[in-house]
């Protein structure tokens, strides 16, 4: 089996747990090399504080079996497309290598998360560009494939991962958050503190997997749409 660098983007502490855990548990459990890249630290959170919010992403980190996660500390909600953010993230790619990216939707409630998808989008192309020198890490590199995941606002998806092995570890990922996902954690109510959410999100997983006769699924759409070889027979397995 070809060891594989899976690299999961999110524009805050929290964001690839809820799209993407499951996935991200199930090919580190397979022997892959799984890392998280966190654009921010969540600064501008209604709850929690940096410093809780860092440590309970290390917390969820262990829980999934990443092997390292780094946080870009980029300014949480002022974040743009500036050279210096575009270059940290070029870095980024350089030195983790992934053959797949998974990234922010660009589809999405949260401005932050819209604009995390352009900045890593175009960051994931310069990273390949042989002659950008300005990036400290000067060999180039360009993942194979580069999928967004789905958020809060709803998006199709083209290809469904069964997760129904690690739904528990994505829960217990989410668990390590308590500022953001406990009820009883002293902080003013957001949506994703209730729980009605963590039933949204358990629906979700639930809606997509009977697509594809599994109990739960994550969901993800191909960002690059340069179209790539199947086999006939291998797009009718179930
Ligand atoms: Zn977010």
């Amino acid at each position: 089996m070809k060891q594989l660098n899976i690299v999961a983007f999110g524009a805050h502490p929290d964001d690839v747990e809820l799209a993407c855990g499951g996935t991200l548990a199930k090919y580190s459990k397979l022997g892959h090399n799984v890392f998280i890249v966190d654009l921010t630290a969540g600064d501008y959170g209604t709850r929690g504080s940096i410093e809780e919010r860092l440590a309970e992403a290390a917390c969820a980190a262990q829980q999934l079996g990443i092997k390292k996660r780094i946080n870009l500390r980029l300014e949480d909600v002022f974040f743009e497309e500036s050279r210096e953010s575009l270059l940290k993230v070029v870095d980024t790619i350089r030195l983790l290598r992934p053959h797949i990216a998974l990234i922010p939707s660009p589809v999405e409630r949260h401005p932050d998360h819209e604009r995390a998808f352009k900045l890593i989008k175009r960051a994931i192309f310069m990273a390949g560009l042989r002659n950008l020198r300005e990036a400290q890490i000067p060999e180039p590199h360009r993942p194979s494939l580069t999928l967004h995941y789905i958020q809060h606002t709803y998006v199709h998806p083209e290809i469904l991962i069964d997760i129904t092995g690690t739904w528990v570890d994505k829960i217990a990922s989410l668990q390590c958050y308590r500022s953001q996902f406990d009820p009883t954690y002293p902080a003013p109510e957001t949506i994703l503190s209730t729980k009605r959410f963590m039933e949204f999100l358990a629906a979700r997983a639930s809606m997509l997997g009977f697509y594809i006769g599994v109990n739960k699924a994550e969901g993800f759409v191909r960002v690059d749409n340069t179209p790539f070889y199947v086999d006939l027979p291998d797009l009718i397995k179930t």
